[in-house]
């Protein structure tokens, strides 16, 4: 019997063990591989980004991830996202990660077009910041790009995206071989398959990345990816005008093509361009060291668990990343923003958090899952979501009983039988799913963990021999040197930014700049042809030795003012099966800056106009409603980009707007692509 116990202990059904912990909302994000949802934890009420990984889809990826969670493991920063929980299951991976509500700094960044030089220092000392960390604990990054910082609630930055990080065991000193990363960032030597120091290369890919802030556009870009390679290999690009001297020295340094000629981030850290308006080098120290232990939190999560303050300690410094990490860490984080360090008081609700800690966990057989349920769990807790009422900025369809109910009805409809899980919902609220019996209250307080943690060090990726890559297909848009932007879009504050802390510069501090509100510019009709894409997202990172050119050029005349996801990519947090459908007319939302105004008052006409652009655009797509979902495919039949088009109906102006969100796919190949759609569909 308590062999048995172990077992299921080892290997616990993940969503399971999820729903234990967290409640689970939509869909925020996904990438090559993954798919990030919002949720909250439950014991500390704080959200949280539930990263979800299939491993089948992973195959060959799968180490990939397990770099990126050892990584993150190490590595605590203000300016890193951490992570607090990973929750593995037979069929999948569950990352627990601080949940960044500003977006990507990406779709920042072409909100505005591009960025005062002011508050690219801002974000740059940030960046510098996380470097510097990231490099003193031995790793390199090597894959930094704008779409790999992601913006917190209170606008500062933070890393992401670790999976194709390396920590050489002999030192960051040490020379690398694997060509890895997305080509418009790569150092020169990396793409020309020369061994190359990964300190060095991250430092180049922060000379694009300052680029591509304060311009908007990218140094190095062309359709061609030869011509791509030979721009990047020479390391010519042109300033535009804006630039001031300071700026373009500094540029100019980071992007030297000989490696040894390129400053260390630690020299980076008072560069006069840094220091400007400062005075002080950046802080790049960390204020969350890993050893430290608080005591308030530390006292909240004994006098709950009911154990005494040293066996707490104990537990917790075992590091485990399991829910006893994630409730320390997101205490932490409740008493760093200067919210009481308390736990939820709803006992059910903190028993059920902890259960899986003292052997209570409920176990797959008891629930009989079928080997496939995981997904059906989220989906059906999904339903019962009642946690969404403090996140002001969400504008949702509740799950009312009633929606409940129709999903039940739905899943009988499906003669499937409802899963334990989609009963309960059904029966009673997720508070009340989190019954503990006085039985396992009393099996709690008597077991003790029994393993201890493997505290493997994380060696990096295993530095293979030189990979002879074949030339990838182009992967971004070109650049708009002359910054001649045609815009045909209205942009608009977005008040979550514009929140953003302000005052004298400090790391941390946040942007000065609110997001100015944007005039239309003159309409012109554009005659771009059919894009080519770039593989998905993933690839565009990882796979250097892509495939082929489709050989379809594709002309962007404009850099779009704002066609991004934006802060408010949560705005619908239903997914089209939870949607009220067919809706009798298109939703009513307020201007956020991932809306484009129509300037049009009949949201019909709108949406035809879309629906007749999108087949000449190669992209395919299903309508519900008002929404749009479009997707593009390569020449292999994988999905390269995937985004949502709505038409809506807006307050102030009282126009149609068209909301537009990225869900998968290169962020730089989005924004010409719905521009492109945009224009050619005459609104
Ligand atoms: P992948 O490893 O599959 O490329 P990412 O980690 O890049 O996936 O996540 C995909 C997207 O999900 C990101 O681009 C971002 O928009 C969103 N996302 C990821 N992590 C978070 C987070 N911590 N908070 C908010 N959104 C996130």
């Amino acid at each position: 019997m308590p062999v048995e116990r172990t077992e299921k202990r080892t290997e616990p059904r993940g969503a399971e063990e999820l729903h234990k912990c967290y409640q689970v909302y939509d869909t925020i994000g996904s990438g090559g591989f993954a798919k990030v949802k919002l949720g909250r934890h439950i014991p500390t009420g704080e959200k949280v980004a539930i990263k979800i990984m299939n491993k089948k889809d992973l195959g060959d990826d799968l180490p990939r991830v397990k770099v990126e969670m050892e990584a993150m493991k190490n590595l605590s920063h203000q300016h890193i996202c951490r992570l607090y929980q990973v929750i593995e299951s037979s069929t999948q991976i569950f990352m627990i990660l601080e949940y960044c509500p500003g977006g990507e700094l990406f779709d920042y960044i072409i909100a505005k077009d591009r960025l005062s030089e002011e508050e690219t220092r801002v974000f740059f000392r940030q960046i510098m910041s996380a470097m510097a960390y990231v490099h003193s604990q031995g790793y390199a990054h090597r894959d930094l790009k704008p779409e790999n910082l992601l913006i917190d609630g209170d606008h500062n930055l933070k890393l992401i995206d670790f999976g194709l990080c390396a920590k050489p065991k002999g030192g960051l000193g040490y020379e690398l071989m694997t060509c890895c990363g997305s080509p418009a960032y790569a150092a020169p030597e990396l793409i020309q398959g020369k061994a190359y120091i990964g300190s060095e290369a991250d430092v180049w890919s922060m000379g694009v990345l300052l680029f591509a802030l304060l311009c908007g556009y990218l140094p190095f870009d062309d359709d061609n990816c030869v011509v791509l390679y030979r721009k990047i290999t020479r390391g010519k690009y042109d300033n535009p005008p804006w630039l001031s001297p300071g700026s373009i020295l500094l540029l100019n340094q980071m992007m030297q093509v000989d490696p040894k000629l390129r400053p260390a981030v630690q020299q980076l850290l008072e560069h006069p361009w840094v220091i400007q308006d400062y005075n002080s080098p950046v802080e790049w120290h960390s204020r969350q060291p890993l050893g430290h232990i608080d005591e308030d939190c530390i006292t909240e999560m004994a006098v709950n668990m009911k154990r005494s303050r040293e066996s707490t300690t104990a537990l917790v410094n075992e590091w485990r990343y399991d829910h006893v990490t994630a409730t320390y860490l997101l205490l932490l984080s409740k008493k760093q923003r200067g919210k009481p360090v308390r736990l939820h008081t709803e006992p059910n609700a903190i028993d059920a958090a902890f259960s899986p800690l003292h052997g209570r966990m409920q176990t797959t057989e008891d629930l009989h899952f079928t080997a496939d349920d995981d997904a059906v769990i989220l989906d059906s807790l999904d339903l019962c979501s009642d946690y969404i009422d403090d996140c002001p900025w969400v504008s949702v369809e509740r799950h009312t009983p009633q929606a409940v109910h129709q999903k039940m009805e739905r899943i009988t409809d499906d003669k499937r039988p409802a899963t334990p899980l989609e009963k309960r919902c059904v029966r009673s609220p997720p508070p009340e799913r989190a019954q503990v019996t006085a039985r396992h209250r009393q099996e709690r307080r008597h077991k003790e963990r029994q393993t201890a943690r493997d505290n493997k060090e994380n060696v990096g990726q295993q530095e293979k021999d030189v990979e002879i890559f074949a030339l990838p297909p182009p992967r971004t848009p070109p650049s708009s040197k002359n910054n001649t932007r045609h815009k045909n879009v209205l942009t608009t504050p977005n008040q979550n930014v514009a929140n953003g802390t302000r005052g004298t510069p400090k790391e941390g501090s946040g942007a000065k700049d609110p997001i100015k509100r944007r005039a239309a510019e003159t309409k012109e009709p554009t005659n771009i042809e059919i894009l080519a894409f770039s593989p998905e997202r993933r690839s565009r990172s990882l796979d250097m030795a892509g495939s082929g050119d489709s050989g379809k050029k594709r002309r962007a005349g404009r850099v779009f003012g704002s066609l991004e996801r934006g802060l408010d990519k949560v705005i619908t947090m239903l997914t089209p099966g939870k949607r009220r459908a067919p809706r009798d007319g298109p939703r009513k939302i307020k201007t956020q800056y991932n809306v484009t105004l129509t300037g049009q008052t009949n949201p019909d006409q709108v949406l035809n106009q879309i629906l007749s652009v999108l087949p000449e655009k190669n992209v395919e797509f299903s309508q519900k409603g008002y929404t749009v979902k479009c997707k593009t495919w390569d020449d292999f039949g994988k999905v390269t980009m995937a985004f949502e088009l709505e038409v809506c109906l807006l307050h102030r102006p009282e126009v149609v707007g068209v909301r537009r969100q990225r869900l998968k796919g290169d962020a730089w190949v989005y924004k010409h692509l719905v521009e492109d759609i945009l224009s050619s569909s005459s609104i």
